[in-house]
């Protein structure tokens, strides 16, 4: 079961605010490191333009594989609705 959590430490490595699909909107509402389980899909809209989760030390510490966690949810959710 993938478990990541909302630390400060975590919150510091998160690229998100890096990233071509991060929103004026997220910025405003302060919201990143979406793949954590108390984060999750933003409540901003969102366009995929392109993730850059693949090169965070957050996902390769948690062995993730997925990535646009801020349009599909946290990786625990993820996990779940594929059924892993
Ligand atoms: S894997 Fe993506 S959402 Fe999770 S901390 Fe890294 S950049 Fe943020
Ligand atoms: S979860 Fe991925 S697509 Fe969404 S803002 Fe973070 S790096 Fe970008």
């Amino acid at each position: 079961m993938i478990k990541v959590e909302k630390t400060q430490s975590s919150l510091k490595k998160c690229i998100c605010e890096k990233c071509p699909s991060y929103t004026k909107c997220s910025k405003e509402k302060n919201e990143k490191l979406f793949c954590a389980k108390e984060v999750g899909k933003s409540s901003c809209e969102k366009e995929m333009n392109g993730c850059i989760c693949g090169t965070c030390p957050i996902q390769k510490e948690n062995f993730l594989l997925v990535g646009y966690y801020c349009i599909n949810g946290s990786a625990e959710e993820i996990e779940n609705k594929i059924g892993k």
